[in-house]
């Protein structure tokens, strides 16, 4: 056994799904280390987003193995698994006729919070949502509701933060709050992400994913953003 395994808390192996002909993801090996933050960026249609559901439990792979905390994320998923795990994608997973406390006092349940109520305040002041605690969740703007979602995905603290384009719709008064919250590097985190700049920022180590397959997979270090464009244009291919 290698080292540095018992740090990894993500160990993927050999990972392939395929969706008819077609592979969305071939035979991808990926280690990510506790804490760590990995900026996942590709074109679209490269097999990000189904890299991510198929670690949050949401796409069941064809082949391959996902290991969480050495646990097998796909034959021994159970609560205490999705426990660990924050998603954040495009789909919200927030109920529109519920009010945003509702939905959070819901989701707390869910997950057995203590002080659901406390926890819930606690977010929505911290994303500046809290004068909306009230609305029907219908009634806010796309941001607001990435907001949200946001304070959905980390109500329950979870040590995985799988994030797929998070910024997309945010005013940039919640894009810098994201940003922010996302430079205290408390968890692992997964992000995936069009906004190189951004994804450049926070990241520790960058991967990209091109075809199904990763085509680059370095530590941060000193890269620029310019270094990191043309990494990504020399690696990927456009559709
Ligand atoms: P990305 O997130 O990098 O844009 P995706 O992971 O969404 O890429 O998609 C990878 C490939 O898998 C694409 O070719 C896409 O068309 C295909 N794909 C994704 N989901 C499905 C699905 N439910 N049914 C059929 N093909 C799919």
């Amino acid at each position: 056994m290698d080292e540095n395994d018992a740090n990894d808390i993500i160990k993927i192996k050999k990972l392939t799904k395929t969706y008819g002909r077609s592979r969305a993801l071939d035979r991808i090996d990926l280690r990510v280390g506790r804490g760590e933050f990995l900026t996942i960026a590709g074109p679209n249609g490269a097999g990000k987003s189904t890299l991510l559901g198929i670690i949050a439990g949401l796409i069941r792979p064809t082949r391959g193995e996902v290991l969480l905390d050495d646990v097998d994320a796909v034959k021994d998923r159970d609560d205490g698994l999705a426990r660990k795990i924050g998603v954040l994608s495009f789909h919200s997973f927030l109920y529109s006729d519920l009010t945003v406390l509702e939905n959070l006092r819901f989701y707390a349940k869910l997950y057995d919070i203590e002080d659901a109520e406390g926890r819930s305040d606690e977010l929505l002041q911290r994303l500046g949502m809290s004068k909306r605690s009230h609305s029907l969740t219908k009634t806010l703007s796309r941001g607001m509701k990435q907001r949200v979602a946001l304070a959905r995905t980390l109500l329950h603290d979870p040590p995985v933060l799988l994030l797929d384009e998070p910024y997309v719709g945010l005013d940039q008064g919640a894009m810098e709050l994201l940003q922010r919250f996302l430079s205290e590097k408390q968890r692992t985190i997964l992000l995936v992400t069009h906004d190189l700049n951004r994804g450049l920022e926070v990241a520790d180590r960058i991967v990209i994913v091109d075809r199904g397959h990763i085509v680059h997979d370095e530590p941060k270090n000193g890269l620029t953003l310019q270094a990191f464009d043309d990494i990504y244009r020399g690696s990927t291919t456009s559709f």
